[in-house]
């Protein structure tokens, strides 16, 4: 099958299109002719040589897809070949064909398009496990999520609202951005260039404000994500843009405030724990897709050939919402 590689050769890694043997479905398994698959941040380090994949995984990079079933394994149920379907993926979705365990595959949303549902695993199931699950985000809660219209914030942003009628801060660094943010339901968007953010969110909700706090920026966002936690608060860590290193810490008010601080990745999980979480997400949204009331935000989308590109577009922090490639 055709497939894009890493080349390594010349000191920096450039991807490149080339072939590579065509993946052989398992008893549960789907074979997907894919369709449209979309970036995420971990392929940027995969192509770098920092993030391998988990052992049995595809070498090749792409975490999600959509695609129709051209074969299903001997134990799969409810999928037949010519089902579009979408689904993550442990890598393997810059390909021609990728294979899934069929447990983690749905079947396409009505009225969805091929690149909207290739959107969809990634951010929505990370975000889904911080807020639910890991952030245990009560009705009406205020919830705050950074780099609010990253693909992850745009996700936690929408099921925040819809699911749990919260109210939603966000931060970002752009008016375009900021203006996306309140358009999928935040409340408060705040600009992190222009100022610090907690003096807005001190200022319309006061200190100690914030049920839940939702950070992928990691040790610059520290000292202000402690004065706007409130008691029992939580933060949920799932990346560190920013920095891992804080030069002083106090522990006072984690103590003060009984607050709990946690940390996940999600494509080191096992695939029971992924199992379980994609279906405890679709039993919650499913029915809010076709009714347009969540829906992906999809950035832009690139012919697959200029993969590199689409890269680079992510690495300069330029996206609002989902990168896509299509083609294949
Ligand atoms: P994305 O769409 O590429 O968006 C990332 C955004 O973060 C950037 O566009 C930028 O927006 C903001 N940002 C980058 N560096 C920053 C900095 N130093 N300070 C403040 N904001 C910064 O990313 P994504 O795919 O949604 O993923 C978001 C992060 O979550 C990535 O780091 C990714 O690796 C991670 N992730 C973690 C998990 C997990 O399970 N732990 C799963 C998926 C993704 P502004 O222009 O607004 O600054």
């Amino acid at each position: 099958m055709k497939a894009l590689l890493v080349d390594h050769q010349n000191g920096s890694p450039v991807m490149r299109t080339g072939t590579f043997p065509d993946p052989v479905p398992g008893d549960r398994e789907l074979l997907v002719k894919t369709e449209a698959a979309a970036l995420n941040r971990a392929d940027l380090l995969q192509k770098a040589g920092k993030y391998p994949p988990p052992d049995g995984e595809s070498p090749i990079l792409g975490l999600e897809m959509s695609g129709v079933v051209e074969q299903a394994g001997k134990d799969v149920e409810g999928f037949k070949p010519g089902d579009p379907v979408f689904g993550l993926l442990g890598g393997g979705g810059y390909a021609e064909y990728c294979i899934i365990d069929y447990r983690m595959a749905r079947i396409i949303p009505e009225n969805f398009s091929f690149e909207e549902a290739a959107a969809i695993p990634e951010v929505f199931l990370t975000a889904y496990q911080a807020l639910f699950l890991l952030g245990r985000l009560e009705k009406r809660e205020t919830v705050l999520i950074h780099a609010g219209a990253s693909g992850v914030g745009t996700a936690a942003i929408q099921l925040a609202r819809v699911l749990k009628d919260a109210t939603v801060l966000a931060t970002a660094g752009t008016p375009e951005k900021l203006t996306l943010c309140r358009e999928l339901g935040a409340d408060l968007a705040i600009n992190y260039k222009k100022e610090s953010f907690a003096e807005p969110i001190i200022e319309h909700k006061g200190p100690d404000s914030t049920n839940l706090i939702i950070d992928f920026i990691g040790a610059p966002y520290w000292h202000d994500n402690l004065r706007i936690a409130a008691t029992d608060g939580r933060i949920i860590y799932l990346s560190m843009l920013g920095g891992s290193k804080i030069d002083s810490i106090s522990l006072v008010p984690v103590l003060k405030k009984r607050l709990t601080i946690a940390g996940s990745t999600l494509r080191n999980r096992n695939a029971e724990y992924k199992i379980d979480l994609m279906r405890k997400f679709w039993e919650d949204s499913a029915d809010k897709f076709p009714k347009q009331e969540i829906k992906p935000v999809i950035d832009s989308i690139y012919d697959w050939k200029d993969a590199e590109k689409a890269h680079q577009y992510m690495a300069d922090n330029r996206n609002a919402g989902k990168i896509i490639l299509m083609g294949m």
